[in-house]
């Protein structure tokens, strides 16, 4: 590997460079995030999108199967089934299996109802990734966020996916003041539970944990923790330990020596709503991001996914970068870019990132 070492002037000339070449071939969704149901068989009292009884304007069977192939006439890779809890609706296998005839389709379950015979049925219907949220290292935790016994089940179910062998089984964690100090025990859990992915993002005042913004973390913690799984993930090399924040970036020695490789086309984008993929609501609104930029682009029912990529403003204002504030001055502008969620949550999806810690070194 042949680094450069590079001025923080340097580093936005040559991230724009790998960033516009990588944006360019992207003419296509590489991932939607779809919350397909807003039932839950927990109640998580941080729960971003107050799930709990189903939507009465969920897709139907068959308007699912037609999103399915919507998405994937838009050139779509990878389906990310989420909810609510996606194992309550009565049809998600056949979803399941039919997305995979054409899709990667993963799927995000709280694990309650994930024993053996529904792992086995996804497994067979084609699904090659699970992510199973666990918000603790040790049940008094995980069940005081996410209800009693449901740490066990969690546990369990991550076993039973490890053991039917799933190409891809992860394990996501919501970070609070409520489990901060336990992230180094979550971490050696999912190592020991031999999952191959442990990701980390921290909880959001949105949905039910709007009450419990003084739960949140502080921007340093933020900072923190992901310096926290950079530093783990050195030690732990065989478990990938990340998190879907864009700023892991800038604390990631790994993720800046491939972006400042010259002879390697590996580059980090940072944020990827509408840019990598777009979020689908339980509704069937098209938008760009589904945890935190809802604003609808287009809806499945009616819509070509096809056409809302190549035409929506939207869009084409994120894939430009063209960011302001603190994010249009750092040198992280295009190997980071801050949340457009969190962005837009304050009033502007082109607005700076308003939860990041790190201040340009670009002036
Ligand atoms: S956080 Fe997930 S598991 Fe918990 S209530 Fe919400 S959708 Fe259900
Ligand atoms: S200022 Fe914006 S672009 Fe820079 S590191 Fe922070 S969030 Fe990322």
């Amino acid at each position: 590997m042949k680094r450069l070492c590079l001025s923080p002037s340097d580093v936005l000339d040559f991230t724009w460079d790998k960033y516009q070449r990588k944006v360019s071939r992207l003419n296509h969704p590489v991932v939607i995030a779809w919350g397909l149901t807003s039932a839950c068989d927990l109640h998580c009292i941080h729960c971003a999108v107050d799930a709990g009884e189903p939507n009465k304007d969920e897709l139907s069977t068959e308007e699912a199967l037609m999103a399915i192939d919507n998405m994937a006439e838009a050139g779509t890779k990878h389906l990310l089934i989420a909810g609510g809890e996606p194992l309550l609706r009565k049809d998600i296998f056949t979803i399941a299996e039919y997305a995979a005839n054409s899709l990667s389709v993963g799927i995000n379950t709280n694990g309650f109802s994930l024993d053996r015979s529904a792992a086995q049925k996804l497994r067979d219907s084609g699904v090659n990734q699970v992510r199973v949220s666990l918000d603790g290292a040790k049940p008094e935790t995980h069940d005081m966020i996410r209800g009693k016994g449901s740490f066990e089940r969690a546990v369990e179910a991550i076993r039973i996916c490890v053991g039917l062998g799933f190409p891809d089984v992860g394990i996501e964690a919501t970070i609070s003041l409520l489990n901060y100090d336990e992230m180094p025990d979550m971490v050696r859990l999912a190592s020991d539970l031999g999952v191959g992915v442990f990701e980390a993002g921290d909880m959001a005042p949105a949905g039910r944990a709007k009450k419990l913004a003084h739960l949140c973390l502080s921007k340093e913690q933020r900072g923190e923790m992901l310096r926290f799984l950079a530093e783990m993930q050195e030690t732990i090399p065989s478990l990938i330990i990340t998190s879907e924040l864009p700023h892991i970036f800038i604390v990631s020695e790994e993720m800046q020596n491939k972006c400042t490789d010259i002879y390697s086309k590996d580059v980090s984008l940072g944020c990827g709503a509408g840019i990598v993929g777009a979020g689908l609501t339980v509704d069937g609104k098209i938008v760009p991001c589904p945890l935190g930029l809802q604003v609808e682009i287009g809806d499945i029912r009616k819509d070509r996914l096809k056409d809302v990529w190549a035409n929506s403003e939207l869009l084409k204002r994120l894939q430009s970068r063209e960011v302001t504030g603190k994010c249009g001055r750092c040198e992280y502008q295009y190997a980071c870019g801050g949340c457009r969620g969190a962005a837009a949550i304050a009033g502007d999806p082109m607005g700076e990132d308003p939860g990041c810690w790190y201040e340009p070194d670009l002036r």
